[in-house]
């Protein structure tokens, strides 16, 4: 009888396994034909400086708009693009589409200093610093306009090699920041290696600060720690008020967040980046905060 159960559950486990694999492999037979099928879209998400409420930059974030999936998350598929290797493909369209719109946006005349673009551990080649050089010339944009936010990842395999190419990308003026911050495995080594500009704190630190005094305290030491290695601090995931006040208080440089603006196309980016937009918001919620 338990044998008979068991044999059932294992069937069962099978079928399961089956129709996850299918799943997977429409999603991997698709995902290749992404990007030359034009599926594959940016979102903006400004990041606004913690004090005057400027935007100081904004992030690209890749999505892929599937016929019949809809809109495909990316965690539910960069993993799978890097097992694939097809991420440098995409990850090189990002890189031009990113600096290309910015390139359009300052010819608009429109004041967006920098974009933050997100690079794969795994297109952290000696390659990719030819194509960032090649993008740059193509599109026409000053390097100090271009972010890479790079995670720790990086240093998983030869750490001479990744640190090399922090140089290298630096020597050609982009800007590079590490993402994610605090949420990987390494040792904190790393930070004293890389010539980086900044530090995202990540999402998960805001969400601690709802529950004690003591993740308040960790974030506290997170800042301390990059102000005197002399990284600008960007903190991801803020989504209200009281989280805002926190980071002004703390002394955070910038805030990205729900609080001001989820990722949206380029054409809903323009509006936010009038003047003064979220300087106004950013003084009434201060007021409401004081009163
Ligand atoms: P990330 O680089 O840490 O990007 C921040 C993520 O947090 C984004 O998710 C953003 O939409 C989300 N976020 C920002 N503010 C808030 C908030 O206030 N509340 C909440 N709940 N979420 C917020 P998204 O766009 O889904 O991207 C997820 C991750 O996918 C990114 O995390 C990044 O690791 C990866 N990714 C996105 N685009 C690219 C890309 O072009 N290349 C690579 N290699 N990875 C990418
Ligand atoms: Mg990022
Ligand atoms: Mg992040
Ligand atoms: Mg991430």
């Amino acid at each position: 009888n338990a044998k008979r159960q068991g044999r059932n559950r294992y069937l069962f486990y099978r079928e399961d396994m089956e129709g996850a694999n299918l799943e997977r492999l429409k999603l991997e037979t698709e995902l290749r034909k992404a990007r030359d099928l034009g599926q594959l879209l940016l979102h903006y998400q400004p990041q606004v400086d913690s004090r005057s409420g400027a935007v100081v930059g904004a992030e690209a974030l890749v999505r892929w708009h599937h016929p019949d999936f809809g809109m495909v998350p990316p965690f539910k598929w960069i993993d799978l693009a890097e097992e694939l290797g097809i991420i440098n493909e995409i990850g090189e369209w990002v890189l031009r589409r990113a600096c290309s719109d910015l390139a359009s946006l300052h010819e608009e005349g429109l004041p967006l200093p920098k974009v933050s673009v997100n690079v794969s551990a795994l297109q952290f080649t000696e390659s990719f610093v030819h194509l960032v050089d090649t993008v740059l010339k193509e599109t026409g944009l000053p390097p100090e306009a271009l972010e890479l936010e790079l995670t720790e990842g990086i240093m998983i395999g030869s750490q001479e090699g990744a640190v090399r190419i922090v140089e290298e990308l630096k020597a050609l003026g982009v800007r590079t920041s590490i993402d994610d911050f605090g949420t990987g495995y390494s040792s904190l080594s790393y930070l004293t290696r890389l010539v980086l500009d900044e530090l995202k704190i990540d999402r998960s630190f805001v969400l601690g600060l709802a529950s004690g005094e003591r993740n308040a305290e960790l974030v506290r030491g997170i800042i301390a720690m990059a102000k005197s290695l002399h990284l600008e601090i960007v903190v991801e995931g803020v989504e209200s008020p009281g989280e805002l006040a926190f980071f002004q208080r703390e002394g955070a440089d910038v805030i990205q967040g729900y609080l001001f603006s989820a990722p949206v196309p380029l054409e809903k980016l323009r509006p936010l980046l009038q003047p003064a937009y979220f300087e106004r918001q950013i003084q009434r919620l201060t007021q409401k905060l004081a009163s």
